[in-house]
């Protein structure tokens, strides 16, 4: 099923994202994970491709079993790396696969390469990746959006205009960054809506389950952590199950808040634990609509 026909419908929506393993070897665990996400009846399931700038690694493949399971899958697709007959290609195996739904992304340099490194006839931008698979035709295109404003960009009313341009080239719907202020976000969609930018916004969380992640978060999205968040990391950050559970605790108070306000399409970062996510749903139970 198409993403952009499960927004439509005007319900909510819950989703999870799973990252692919990088070795064939730990292709039997990511299906357990799946499968134990799948019990969960998620709208869709979304799996990154060769995330922190990497390559492909197994992306098409974890999409194609979560279609097997009866889900529907959201394949991530990077072209900053790539050159346009390879994305094309890309493209024709996800559609061989009958996976419909892709978050077409720019991605970052991969390490160890300079500018000067990347193919010449790349896709520079997300929103010409959005074009392109636009006119190749046949998928829902969703594209990634940043509540505190992307990293590179050294104003945000530049970057709306940029997500302007992708969503005009045809991006369907959008999937935020992780935040961790509420109130950021409520800025961002107001930001949205006055640029008027119109297609649904999936509010991505992140459940923060050790004190190592709060690191990655700021180096990699440069993530603001309120200081109400950081004196939990302070209290239990050693402690991995009691700052797993107080993680828990956080997002779901984050998610009731913003389902509170009207954001009712949520996609979890799982970071493939399962018991996190299945955690999240039950603290949920009665808030979320019915998923079948
Ligand atoms: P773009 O939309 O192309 O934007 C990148 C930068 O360029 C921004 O600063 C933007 O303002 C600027 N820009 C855009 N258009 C123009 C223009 N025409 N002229 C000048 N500047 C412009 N990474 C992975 O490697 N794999 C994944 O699976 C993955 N999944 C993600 C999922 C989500 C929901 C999110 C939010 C991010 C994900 N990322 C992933 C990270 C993403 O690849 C990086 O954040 C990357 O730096 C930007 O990607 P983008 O698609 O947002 O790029």
């Amino acid at each position: 099923m198409k993403i952009s026909e499960i927004l439509r419908q005007d319900r909510g929506s819950f989703s999870f994202e799973v990252f692919p393993p990088k070795k064939q070897e730990g292709f039997e665990k990511i299906e357990r994970v799946v499968e134990r996400l799948c019990r969960q009846h998620p709208s869709y399931i979304s799996v990154t491709f060769g995330a922190a700038g990497g390559r492909d690694s197994h992306t098409a493949d974890v999409a194609a079993f979560i279609r097997r399971q009866g889900a529907t899958p959201l394949a991530h697709l990077t072209c900053v790396s790539y050159t346009r007959d390879e994305l094309h290609r890309k493209l024709t195996e996800l559609r061989t696969l009958g996976i419909e739904n892709i978050l077409a992304l720019r991605g970052d340099l991969p390490a160890g390469m300079t500018p000067e490194d990347l193919p010449a006839d790349r896709y520079r931008y997300a929103s010409e990746l959005t074009a392109a698979i636009r006119d190749f035709g046949g998928f829902c295109v969703g594209g990634a959006c940043y509540p505190e404003t992307h990293v590179e960009c050294s104003h945000w009313r530049d970057d709306i205009d940029h997500l302007r341009r992708k969503v005009e080239a045809g991006a369907d719907f959008l999937t935020t960054q992780m935040f961790f202020d509420n109130a950021l976000m409520y800025r961002f969609l107001w930001r949205l809506r006055t640029a008027d930018i119109q297609v649904p916004v999936v509010a991505g969380i992140m459940p923060i389950t050790n004190a190592a992640q709060v690191a990655r978060c700021r180096s990699l999205a440069g993530c603001f952590f309120p200081h109400r968040f950081l004196m939990l990391v302070d209290r239990w950050g050693d402690q991995p199950a009691a700052m797993e559970q107080a993680g828990v605790a956080y997002a779901t108070e984050q998610i009731v808040d913003l389902l509170a306000n009207g954001v009712t399409s949520i996609h979890l970062y799982t970071m493939n634990k399962p018991t996190v996510a299945e955690a999240i749903l039950r603290n949920l139970s009665e808030l979320l609509p019915p998923r079948t």
